[in-house]
């Protein structure tokens, strides 16, 4: 049985391998986490079962403090999370992390970053670590999306252009994400600072080709299987990938900053449009990747992006590893 407190979190190799993280990366107590990675280290390899994982640093948003963040807690109480992680509270950092899985001779990554500056200007390292890891755009074979939100999607489309940057690869998402974006009046309907987006996706991919809509959970990929995860938005997805005896979750933005959301899983984000949905989502994913010991990932994680959850009274503690 395991009943790790937050105080207790520097984990060997044993505990990680029961946590069902690769022994090769190590959990980290709070105090020791760090958002992004160090210089030259913009990418980092592990394993799940027979599946080589790369996680693909895009960059960080250092977002300047907003009461809006979180509907129903306040700067302080963020910036009191903040600081019982081990973080910085001089800005709410949200670092951006792209995955790329292995599986057997393809390659599959789970949505398409930021789109080099398009997001936030401080992102805009996907192209250079995904170089630096080895990996060739185009023999991506499909890119699993977990929503159309601009730090998952505009790495899709070109500045300016829009014209897309893999026109032969598979998009998979879920037919309700992306019939919800697709919705005639839909753009009407946004609050003002989503209309551009929705507009950009409106005027985007109904001329693209390559998307493949999934209307239901299953396997979309031999090996990796799609998770309905809404709340964040109407469609989005997690990703449980498996290989032999070893899975991971890839939660995409079920727990975005675990710093705040592990202890107030109850916290609805403004980005979560429907936050007691979210919330709903979120304890029910997380309860599942502990009681089954599958480890778990999210693009907004400390990098390398990866960790493990225990319970902790109502709430959760989180530990991230350290590539
Ligand atoms: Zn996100």
């Amino acid at each position: 049985m395991l009943n790790v407190s937050r105080r207790e979190l520097v984990i060997g190799a044993a505990l990680a391998a029961a946590f069902g993280i690769n022994p090769r990366l190590v959990l980290i107590a709070p105090a020791e986490a760090q958002p992004a990675p160090g210089p030259g280290m913009g990418f980092h390899r592990y394993k799940v079962g027979s599946v080589e994982v790369t996680a693909l640093y895009d960059g960080i948003w250092r977002k300047p403090h907003d009461p809006a963040f979180i509907r129903n807690a306040s700067i302080e109480d963020t910036k009191a999370a903040l600081a019982a992680a081990g973080m910085t509270t001089d800005y709410m950092p949200i670092p951006l992390t792209v995955v790329v899985l292995k599986v057997g001779d393809k390659l599959i990554m789970i949505d398409a970053g930021s789109g080099v500056g398009q997001w936030q200007p401080t992102a805009v390292s996907l192209p250079a670590n995904m170089k630096a890891a080895g990996i060739d755009p185009a023999r991506l074979s499909t890119i699993l999306i977990s929503h159309f939100h601009p730090d998952h999607i505009f790495g899709l489309m070109e500045k300016g252009t829009n014209a897309p940057i893999y026109p032969n690869t598979e998009l998979v998402v879920s037919a309700a994400e992306y019939q919800w974006w697709m919705e005639p009046g839909r753009v009407e309907k946004l609050p003002d600072a989503r209309k551009p987006l929705g507009a950009r996706i409106q005027a985007v991919f109904p001329t693209w080709k390559n998307f493949t809509l999934v209307d239901r959970e299953k396997e979309v990929v031999p090996g990796i299987r799609l998770i309905n995860a809404p709340g964040h938005t109407p469609g989005h997805s997690a990703f449980l990938v498996s290989s032999g005896r070893e899975q991971l979750m890839i939660s995409n933005d079920t727990a975005y900053v675990p710093a705040l959301l592990a202890p107030h899983p109850e916290w609805q984000g403004t980005y979560d449009q429907d936050g007691p949905l979210a919330v709903e989502t979120r304890r029910k994913l997380i309860d599942r990747v502990i009681a089954d010991r599958i480890a778990i990932c999210g693009a907004h994680f400390p990098f390398p992006g990866a960790g493990a959850f225990t319970k902790d009274g109502s709430g959760y503690a989180f530990a991230p590893v350290q590539a």
